[in-house]
């Protein structure tokens, strides 16, 4: 079946070359044609359970997709594929409650939904549990009010997931935490602004300020207090798709820049014979076949219901690691030629660079690992 979708994969958006997605990043316009060209073929509803349309795929077929779809079309790509699968399909299928269920698994089916995911505030990114976003009672309503930042698609979002308070005792502390899924489009008090950025520009990352927004019950996703708990499932397999995402675009690049350094003749030989060129590309191709096998065995570990941190973790950091690493190797292959925008290197160069940063820092992954692998102190 997977040789199948993958076959589908490269007949079908085939016509999304390079030139497509530098002019998208370009103009800051959203690839619509692209995502109704996945839509077609069932990619943004993988994680949908069988009774409700989608393909209910296992983990591990899932990262392989995600990888297939980013060596041929890079980060947006991926990232589009990522959103609608795991903030959308995985997130309500797998915690939302009855009504979450009716309201947004029939649209999600019908590709009508665009899903984002609003953690980070503007003093609290890798400080999580400082968010000060918070939602309290009043008139048998939950008010919410605070700020977010850098949220990517909230500005055409059908479906966000967001993270706020909601007990003020425990400031600080993983209790009290609450995760909302709500439609954006149905609260006028709910508003986005586009930031001027350098990664994902096609797809949008925002401001969004929540003014008193009057939500129910019946938007909680999980518990009451206990979104710490809904957001790790969330988060790990973000995790692993962003490792998919850097893995499969590190392929890309890897192959852009080795093809280069084949065809570019300098001092009349192949510029990819000379050493400084051609060992930063075969450690490039190192550093990939270990990242995609811990990403094949965390995506194993979670299907199979075992703990699959640290595999997780040291995936998404290996992966967007090499791949940065490639990328930037790739913008010496191809010298001068690599500031040409339309060359379209330096766009996966910067939006490789993203994953140094976010989801989750190098720093933040490898404090996990310290502390969780290592029994080292917290340093985070
Ligand atoms: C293009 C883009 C899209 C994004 N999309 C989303 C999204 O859709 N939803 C969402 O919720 N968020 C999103 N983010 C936010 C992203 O997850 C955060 O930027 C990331 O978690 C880092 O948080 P921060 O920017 O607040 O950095 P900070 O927390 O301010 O940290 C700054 C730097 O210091 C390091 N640092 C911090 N503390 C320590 C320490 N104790 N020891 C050592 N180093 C430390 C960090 O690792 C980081 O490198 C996006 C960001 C970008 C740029």
């Amino acid at each position: 079946m997977l040789d199948t979708i993958i076959s589908y994969i490269n007949q079908g958006t085939e016509k999304f070359d390079n030139r497509y997605w530098v002019e998208k990043d370009r103009k800051a316009e959203f690839p619509s044609e692209f995502l109704k060209s996945i839509q077609e073929l069932g990619l943004t509803t993988l994680f949908l359970p069988e009774e409700y349309g989608g393909s209910g795929l296992s983990v591990s077929d899932y990262v392989r997709i995600v990888k297939h779809v980013s060596s041929i079309h890079g980060v947006a790509a991926g990232d589009l594929v990522m959103a609608h699968n795991v903030f959308g399909a995985y997130s309500i299928a797998s915690l939302g409650n009855e009504h979450q269920k009716e309201k947004f698994l029939p649209r999600v089916a019908k590709n009508e939904v665009i899903s984002s995911i609003a953690i980070t505030e503007p003093n609290a990114g890798t400080d999580t549990l400082n968010i000060s976003t918070h939602a309290e009672r009043a008139n048998g309503k939950l008010v919410l009010s605070g700020r977010k930042i850098w949220i990517t698609m909230a500005h055409m979002s059908d479906l966000m997931l967001v993270l706020a308070r909601t007990s003020k005792e425990s400031t600080k502390s993983t209790k009290g935490l609450t995760l909302f899924a709500i439609d954006p489009k149905e609260h006028k008090n709910i508003t986005s602004s586009r930031i001027d950025d350098i990664a994902l520009r096609s797809l949008g990352s925002c401001e969004v300020f929540f003014d008193n927004v009057e939500l129910s019950e019946d938007d909680i996703l999980g518990e009451e207090g206990k979104g710490w708990r809904a957001l790790t499932g969330i988060l790990n397999l973000e995790r692993l798709s962003t490792a998919s995402i850097s893995m499969g675009t590190g392929e890309l690049v890897l192959n852009l820049a080795t093809q280069y350094a084949k065809d570019r003749k300098l001092f009349g030989r192949q510029l990819g014979s000379n050493q400084s060129i051609q060992f930063p590309l075969a450690h490039g191709r190192i550093m990939l076949e270990a990242s995609w096998r811990l990403i094949d065995e965390a995506a194993r570990k979670r299907d199979s219901g075992e703990d699959g941190m640290f595999e997780a973790n040291a995936a998404a950091y290996l992966s967007a690691k090499s791949a940065y690493e490639i990328a930037d190797h790739a913008m010496q292959v191809f010298g001068g030629m690599s500031f040409s925008i339309d060359m379209g290197v330096e766009l996966h160069w910067r939006n490789l660079r993203l994953f140094r940063v976010g989801p989750v820092s190098e720093q933040m992954t490898l404090s996990l690992i310290a502390r969780h692998s290592l029994g080292l102190p917290p340093s985070f």
